[in-house]
């Protein structure tokens, strides 16, 4: 599908729920989310009859995200289901990592291909407090199984002001080490995003160049999204950086987002989005969810305008989007 801006959306986010099992301190109170009422909640079926709809439509690429995915029983077996849908060419899964531990090989079998894992401290210490209580070894576990499964792997790291500052060094180091993709992605001032201190990209990338050298370009694609990717000398892997805010990657925009409550959501940084949970239930047919998800997506907004006046600001946090 082209939208009106000429971008061509082929990557559909599936948050399958608001739950976590971790409470990060940008994206969850430490209480936790008021959870969505169950009948709120898409069921699976609705999900997959969706993914039929948008395949027809030109979704290659499946990416399974919340919440914590595997926080919702059966997620593999839905990646499963997923992954047998005509047109439907990859299934990825964004993780922390903690509940998926000794269940990689099974999220392979289920035709997971890409894991990101994500892991903002390799510091004991500093990973409970960012996450308020999580263990990293059991994320690491899981990042290690997924390498040895061969997937294609990443590490996301949200470098916070005050918590992480000292350990992405040592989480750039992953990607010396291994084949795999770490990514500095810059904290998004969403939900609890806002009262955090984000640590810009170009500081970051300083303090990675100085400690590992001036990094080439990797010209290598890696997945479907907006990163840009470096690689150190001698390393093994990538270092990708992802700056939504320094600099916006809205003109390569290649996305949408189904929230758990189903709605189609065209930008992470609006609200405006389209109801297909109240279309699915009042008896919609798959012509009329077509006519309708092509017009939503059409009129995707050209820009997330994060710190611009707009109407329709997101106020939700990003557990309840995906990120
Ligand atoms: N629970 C899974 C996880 O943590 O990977 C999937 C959902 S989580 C919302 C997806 C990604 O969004 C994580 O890598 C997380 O660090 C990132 N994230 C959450 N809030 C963010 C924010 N305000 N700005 C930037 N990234 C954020
Ligand atoms: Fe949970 Fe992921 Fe949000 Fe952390 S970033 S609280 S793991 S949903």
């Amino acid at each position: 599908m082209i939208d009106n801006n000429g971008r061509s959306i082929d990557y559909l986010r599936i948050s399958v729920t608001d739950r976590c099992n971790l409470r990060c301190i940008y994206c969850m109170p430490e209480r936790g989310v008021c959870e969505m009422e169950h009948t709120q909640i898409l069921r699976f079926e609705e999900i997959l009859r969706i993914v039929r709809v948008m395949a027809g439509l030109g979704v290659k690429h499946i990416r399974l995200t919340g919440g914590e995915p595997m926080a919702r029983r059966g997620c593999l077996e839905l990646a499963q289901q997923l992954h047998a849908v005509p047109g439907i060419e990859s299934i990825s899964m964004t993780t922390n990592g903690i509940l998926l531990k000794d269940k990689v090989h099974q999220a392979f079998l289920a035709g997971i291909s890409s894991l990101n894992v994500s892991i903002d401290a390799l510091n004991p210490a500093v990973y409970s407090r960012l996450t308020r209580g999580g263990d990293v070894s059991q994320a690491l576990c899981t990042l290690q199984q997924a390498l040895e499964e061969g997937m294609n792997v990443k590490v996301n790291t949200v470098p916070v002001r005050g918590f992480n500052d000292e350990d992405l060094i040592p989480i750039a180091r992953l990607a010396q080490e291994a084949p795999l993709c770490v990514r500095f992605i810059e904290l998004m001032p969403i939900g609890y995003g806002t009262q955090a201190d984000r640590i810009p990209y170009a500081e970051t990338a300083k303090r990675l160049e100085a400690a590992f050298g001036t990094p080439a370009e990797d010209s290598q694609t890696h997945g479907h999204g907006p990163a840009r990717y470096v690689k150190y000398p001698g390393f093994k892997g990538s270092v990708g950086f992802i700056s939504a805010v320094s600099h916006e990657f809205c003109a390569s925009c290649n996305r949408v987002r189904l929230t758990a409550d189903g709605r189609l959501k065209l930008c992470l940084n609006h609200t405006e989005g389209l109801d297909l949970r109240s279309m699915l239930r009042q008896g919609a047919d798959d012509t009329e969810m077509m006519d309708e998800i092509s017009k939503a997506i059409a009129n995707k907004p050209g820009r997330h305008a994060f710190y611009e006046e707009i109407s329709d600001h997101e106020e939700r946090n990003m557990n309840a989007i995906g990120g």
